[in-house]
Parts: structure tokens; sequence; C-alpha cells
């Protein structure tokens, strides 16, 4: 199968006709080709989005919301579809497509369908000067949107969503690992009505397709999800251009578990927030932090839970653990076992690459926890991004707190414990965008998303999307007195 690129409404072929292997991990075979676009392709899709701004950014607010939320049914609608393409693409299990990606895909469009009516600005009136001032939100013009291939359709949609709620025409590559499901959506929109140019989707490498996006001169944003060694060369790239910048970057993200937690919940949790997808989530917890008291009973209670689960086909409905996204990242992440070795970290389970029956070639990994003891090992410090975990125990608040904010990143924190006083002192002093208390993963569309140090520059969500996605003027008038 062919995808092509998604250009003025239209489904075309890269201009000079190359072409890049696309896989299914499960299986370790290629199952399709993607367009290997140059920056040709991407000075076309600016040209398209360029034409169609005079008119997307007049357009209603009703309008566009009434297209946005045609989007998102037709999401909906062909949920079941999309989530198989998704599996397929990615390796992950078919439950979680069908239950957290596309759904997700779908609230993207009708969260920014509803908030775009809602947006609003703000006035200042200068007493004593006679004058005015009120700020216009207006769109930028076309925006660069580019995601990962860990939760395909979910991030891109997040991104594209926001920019053409606020009247912005897009340019968006997904990742060249898993484009289906990006390739899908430009027949949805068609289908919605959106008018063509507003979104063109262009596929290709990240250092040609998406570096010809970040150094357009005319592309004026950028919207960049990924690893924080990509964001920091883009970042460089758009600087001397003074383009807006928001970065989403990786994340080494600690899990403290306190004795007086509500300790059944919390251990469900953590095999979630550990292995979801395969551990591929920005999200995860990689680095669990237990106190010493509940530690050996932790230990023991982790390693029977996280041994229940089941790695497969991800087509298949019981599978918890599909494959890893590429041969390539599934030798990066074994790389990080071997690591574990050299640095006396201890394989407490896991750390092999699993057979599955008819797909031994598929790219399988058993969950792996390994026990660490210092935090500046690599392990504790390096983003590994897959099926693998690290516990360490500690004696008390402070340490708990230094260990959590002692590495580069600062995405997101999941603290556990009843104790109010606790949950405030670590909620304000986490170096982190995020902080979950006694849960994971619970997102609520409206809040601001991002991370701290490393993990990257600016928030999305809720109506940070819509400040990012739009230029504030200020308009002040001076009016004289008649009396
Ligand atoms: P990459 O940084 O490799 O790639 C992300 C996207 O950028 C891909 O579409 C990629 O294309 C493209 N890209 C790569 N190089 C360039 C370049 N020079 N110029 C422009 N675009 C480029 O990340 P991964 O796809 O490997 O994703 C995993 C990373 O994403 C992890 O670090 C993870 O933590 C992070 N992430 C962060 C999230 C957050 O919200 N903070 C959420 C999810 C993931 P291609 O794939 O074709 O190379």
């Amino acid at each position: 199968m062919k995808i092509q690129n998604y250009i003025n409404g239209e489904f075309v072929n890269p201009i000079q006709n190359h072409w890049i292997e696309n896989y299914n991990p499960a299986t370790g075979a290629v199952y399709g080709q993607i367009p290997n676009s140059t920056k040709e392709d991407v000075d076309k899709a600016y040209e398209a989005a360029a034409r169609a701004f005079p008119k997307w950014s007049n357009t209603s607010l009703d309008e566009r919301s009434k297209i946005l939320s045609k989007i998102a049914d037709l999401i909906i609608e062909k949920l079941n579809f999309l989530a198989a393409a998704e599996s397929k693409d990615n390796g992950k299990p078919i439950s979680l497509a069908t239950q957290i990606d596309i759904p997700r895909a779908a609230s993207n469009f009708q969260f920014f369908a509803n908030a775009i009516t809602q947006f609003s600005s703000e006035a200042h009136e200068s007493v004593g000067l006679n004058a005015v001032n009120f700020t216009l939100r207006q769109p930028i013009g076309v925006v660069g949107c580019i995601s990962p291939w860990n939760l395909p359709l979910y991030l891109f949609t997040w991104k594209i969503a926001p920019a053409i709620a606020a009247g912005n025409c897009v340019v968006a590559k997904p990742s060249e690992i898993t484009p289906m499901t990006a390739f899908l959506l430009g027949e949805i929109c068609t289908e919605a009505g959106l008018p063509n140019g507003v979104l063109n989707i262009v596929h290709g490498l990240g250092a040609s397709t998406g570096q010809a996006i970040v150094a357009h001169p005319n592309i004026k944003a950028i919207s960049f999800t990924g690893g924080t060694t990509t964001g920091a060369y883009i970042a460089r790239v758009a600087a001397p251009m003074f383009k807006k910048l928001s970065l989403e970057l990786g994340g080494k993200n600690p899990n403290i578990i306190f004795a007086d937690c509500d300790y059944e919940k919390m251990l469900a949790t953590t095999v979630r927030s550990s292995f979801a997808n395969q551990g591929q989530i920005c999200l995860c917890g990689s680095r669990i932090l237990i106190e010493e008291k509940i530690y050996e009973k932790f230990k023991k209670d982790f390693i029977k839970k996280v041994s229940e689960l089941k790695v497969g086909h991800p087509s298949e409905a019981t599978t918890n653990i599909g494959a890893l996204v590429s041969k390539e990242h599934l030798e990066k992440v074994k790389s990080y076992i071997d690591i574990a070795a050299q640095e006396g970290g201890k394989v407490l389970f896991g750390g092999e690459r699993v057979t599955v029956k008819n797909f031994e070639n598929g790219y399988y990994l058993q969950p792996t926890i390994i026990e660490v003891s210092d935090n500046k090992c690599r392990l504790n410090q390096e983003e590994i991004f897959g099926p693998v975990v690290t516990i360490m125990s500690f004696k008390n608040d402070k340490e708990a707190l230094h260990l959590a904010n002692d590495v580069q990143y600062g995405l997101s924190s999941t603290l556990w414990t009843n104790n109010l006083n606790r949950t405030m002192q670590f909620s304000k002093q986490l170096q982190t965008g995020i902080v979950w208390v006694n849960t994971w993963m619970l997102r609520d569309l409206r809040t601001p998303f991002g991370g701290q140090k490393d993990s990257g520059v600016g928030r999305e969500g809720g109506f940070e999307a819509l400040r990012f996605f739009t230029e504030a003027k200020n308009i002040c008038i001076q009016y004289e007195s008649p009396f």
C-alpha cells in the first residue's frame, strides 16, 4: 500500500517520486511505502496553506467549530478501522488504540471545536488617560506541526486541532515510522468539509522533510513533540528566524511511593504507568522510588503483577504488551539492559526478547524491572522509552524529593501518599510540568501541558494552545472628552 502526501485537499505522490518502506512492528515485515518528501513538497504544501489562509482565518468561529466537530464525529464513526490501522502501524495493543488513542484524537477535535467559541481576549482601560486598550488574538498564518511515533494520531491531532481552530493553516508531518493514521486523517478532513489547503500533510524523514518545515522562512510557528536532542536542534534552526516554538520533549519521570498510600490502587496503576504502550509514553513513570519500609513487599508484589502481563500480537484482545515500534528502537532499549549489567543494576524480571509464535520477526520484549542503587546511573538519568523501569528505595521525604528532581528532565511526576502536608510540599517542589497525586495519566484537556528543564518549552492544552497559535496585538485608542 502506498501512502501519499495530502496537499490542497488532494492525495499526491512526492515530486521526486522517492519512497521509504513502512514496517509492521508485529511481524517485522514491510507492508507499505510512504513518500520521502523533499523541500519541494514542503514548499508546495506551504503554498497551498498560504492560499487557503485569507479565507480560513475569516471563516466564522461557528463554521470552524462545526467542521472540527464533524471531524471528531467521523473519527468516532471509524473508530475500529482507525484503531486497527494504528495498532498495525505502531505495534500497540488493539485494545489500547481502541480505548485511548483514537477516542482521544476525536476528543482533541471536539475539545477545540468548543474551546474556540469560548476563547476571549483582554481589554484594559487606561483610566485618567482617556484611552482604552484591547487585545486582538489573530491567527499566525501558516504553522508547522511535527509529531512522534508513540501516540501517532493522538499527538498529531493534539497540535492540528488548536492550530486550525484558531484560524491558521497547517503543514504537518507525522513520524515517518507511523504515518498511517495521519494519512487516513486527510480523507476524514475532506469528508468533513475542511476547505482545501487548510491542512496539508507531508510525509518523510525528520532530517529532510521535518527540517524543511522548520527552516521554511514563512512558517512562523512550530509545534513539535519528540526527543530532547531533536528539540534542541529545532530550536537552533528556528531561533534566528524568531519563530514561535512549542517544544514537548522527553521525560524520565519519577513515580514516588510512600507507605501511607492506597497500596492496591498504587500497585495496579504503577503496572500501567510503567508498561502501557510498551513503556513508550513520554509520561511513563520509569523511575520508581519506594519508601524503604515497604520496599521488599512492593518488589515482590510488583514482580508478580508484571509477570502476569501477556506479551503478544497487538491484534489479540488479551495482549497487554505489543511490539516495540521498530527494530532500531528495540535495539536501543535492549542496549540499556546491557548497560544495567555494566553499572551493577540487577534485572529482577524480564530483560529478554520474546518470540511470539508465527510472528518470530516481530519486535517483542519482556517488561523489565531493574533494581538500582545509585540515581546517577545512566538507567536513571537517560530516557529509555521502552518497557524498562528501575526501582530503588528512599528513607525519608527529603531524600525522595532530592532523587525525584535529580535529573535533567522535568515532564511529569507521580506521588502516592495520603498525607496532605506532604502532597502540598511535593506539589510545590517537584520540578515537573505535571504532578499526579494518587493517579496517573488522568488528563483534563483544559489544563496546561508541558515540561520543565530539558523536557520542553511552552505549554499546550486548553487556552494555552490557542494562545500559542495566535499572535497577541494590543490596540490602544485614545479619545477626546466631549465634556
Ligand atoms: P524524534 O525527536 O526522533 O522525532 C519526532 C518527530 O520529529 C518525528 O516526526 C521526526 O521525524 C521529526 N524530526 C526528526 N528530526 C527532525 C529535524 N531535524 N527537524 C524536524 N523534524 C525532525 O522523536 P521520536 O519520534 O523518537 O519520539 C520519541 C520522543 O518523543 C521521546 O523522547 C518522547 O519522550 C518524546 N515525546 C514527548 C512527549 C511530550 O509531550 N513531552 C509526548 C510523546 C513523546 P522521523 O520520525 O521521520 O525522524
